[in-house]
């Protein structure tokens, strides 16, 4: 009898709809108090010391790619996962080299420069030439060839600062496809303003370019040689002052540039993963992950050490609480974002046979400053539950933005297979003054913000994995 009544219960709660009638009260119970515990816990911030400390950068196929992986591996292990395994990713690695710019006349001076990822070298000697200034990217596509020929282009298109960085796609396009367009006008060199807010520190920002082109038509990708692209860098913002100033003087100015990065052999690292293991359906996974690598400059501490940090510790506190989730939680360390998305890419080609257990994927890719937002990516039908996860979220002073389907970089080719997504927006007011830059270190991180951000990533990986349903598959 008291167990009929017991069923009949569960089937009630289940049924109710919203006011936390998906999960038990003794569930939400637990979620709030493991959320309270999170901000005042520092698991992630020594994760993220850890890291930055022992391993430091983790360029893509550099010597310090595998430390990262062997680091990733014996973490997880130490922190108590049930499942700790790697994947291979195959890509051709790219080597940064000599770097160096400087004005040559009329007003000669050295500039702070960076080579753009996956730019092909100069020559050992370096290439002199006039500069053509444009100030944006769509300047330069409009441009004569006969203007651009011979010439080194320089584009002085600025970054704007925005909470929710999106001045960052704006002035990235210059960034991704001057060397390509600078090429094809017959131009033998690009420099950019640098893709950042540090308006008034001479750090100059890398990040990739463009390295291939897929044709529209038969969908095939052509891996561009150099022949069809032009050594590129990134000057700091005063240095574009700086040659922006000069150019008022209305007399032409020729720049020495020397970058000798260049591609190397194929090479192969690891996606590492580390998995809390279901109670009901092990198989069904929650994806949460950051990326391992990192740019060469900094030590890769707010990109993308923090994500790693804020994964890793709240698969951990969740094991810790004793919540035992209905489906696993598995946090997976993306291999080489940077330069070519591979891990990301491997990882989808990998579970291609395995889509429909991939109930939702998220990645934190953004730094380490506090959540301000959830965007859920999710089928109309599970709505129910992000709002209980936003109910849960508001005392962190997160707010829900709506079914708006933001996500990281490396959630791209999960979303191309129809996966549905979260995403856990952070401030991205001062992430572009350090983003790809020597200044991309550990001391940045706040540790009461880092912790903020494992609170929220908490409630939303509990709610998660425990929720019977799905969260819908193939949504727009
Ligand atoms: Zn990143
Ligand atoms: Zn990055």
């Amino acid at each position: 009898m008291s167990k009929f009544i017991l069923t009949l219960s569960i089937i009630f709660y289940s049924n109710i709809g919203f006011s936390n009638k998906i999960f038990t009260e003794d569930f939400i119970k637990k979620v709030e108090q493991l959320r309270d515990f999170a901000k005042t816990d520092n698991t992630a911030y020594k994760l993220a010391e850890s890291l930055t400390t022992e391993v430091g950068h983790r360029l893509g196929g550099s010597s310090n790619d595998i430390k990262g992986v062997n680091w990733a591996v014996s973490k997880f292990n130490e922190l108590g996962f049930d499942k700790v395994y790697t994947e291979p990713v195959i890509f051709k690695k790219w080597v940064r080299g000599l770097e160096q710019a400087e004005v040559v006349s009329p007003f000669p001076q050295p500039l702070k420069i960076t080579a753009l990822g996956r730019s092909f070298p100069t020559t050992d000697e370096g290439i002199t030439a006039e500069i053509v200034h444009f100030q944006t990217f769509e300047d330069l596509e409009k441009a004569e060839d006969s203007k651009v020929k011979d010439k080194i282009v320089f584009i002085s298109n600025r970054m704007e600062r925005q909470k929710d960085g999106s001045g960052y796609g704006k002035a990235n396009t210059a960034r991704y496809k001057s060397a390509y367009v600078t090429a094809q006008k017959g131009g033998v060199g690009t420099i950019i303003r640098s893709i950042g807010t540090d308006y008034h520190s001479r750090n100059p920002h890398t990040g990739a370019m463009m390295a291939s082109i897929t044709d529209e038509l038969t969908g095939e990708t052509h891996n561009l040689t150099e022949h069809e692209l032009v050594p590129a860098g990134a000057i700091s913002n005063p240095d574009a002052d700086l040659l922006v100033n000069m150019l008022k003087r209305n007399k032409p100015i020729k720049i020495k540039m020397t970058l000798l990065s260049h591609w190397g052999e194929e090479y192969t690292s690891q996606n590492v993963i580390g998995e809390i293991t279901g109670r009901e359906k092990p198989e069904e996974v929650v994806v949460i992950g950051g990326h391992l690598d990192s740019w060469d400059l900094g030590t890769g501490a707010i990109d993308d050490a923090s994500g790693c940090a804020i994964t890793m510790a709240t698969a951990k506190l969740i094991k810790d609480a004793g919540i035992k989730p209905y489906r696993t939680i598995r946090v997976v360390l993306w291999a080489n974002e940077e330069y070519g998305l591979d891990g990301a890419k491997a990882y989808a080609q990998a579970h291609e046979n395995d889509m429909q257990n991939h109930i939702i994927a998220a990645e934190s890719d953004f730094g380490a400053a506090p959540i301000y937002a959830l965007s859920s990516g999710v089928s109309v039908d599970s709505l129910a539950v992000v709002k209980i996860m936003a109910k849960l979220l508001e005392p962190l002073g997160i707010i829900y933005e709506g079914n708006t389907g933001k996500y990281g970089p490396d959630i791209i080719p999960l979303k191309k297979n129809g996966i549905a997504t979260m995403g856990l927006r952070q401030d991205g007011t001062n992430y572009f003054d350090l983003h790809h830059t020597t200044d991309d270190t550990f001391d940045k991180i706040v540790p009461e913000e880092m912790a903020q951000n494992v609170a929220a990533w908490v409630v939303f990986v509990s709610l998660a994995a425990e929720y019977t349903g799905n969260f819908g598959f193939n949504i727009e």
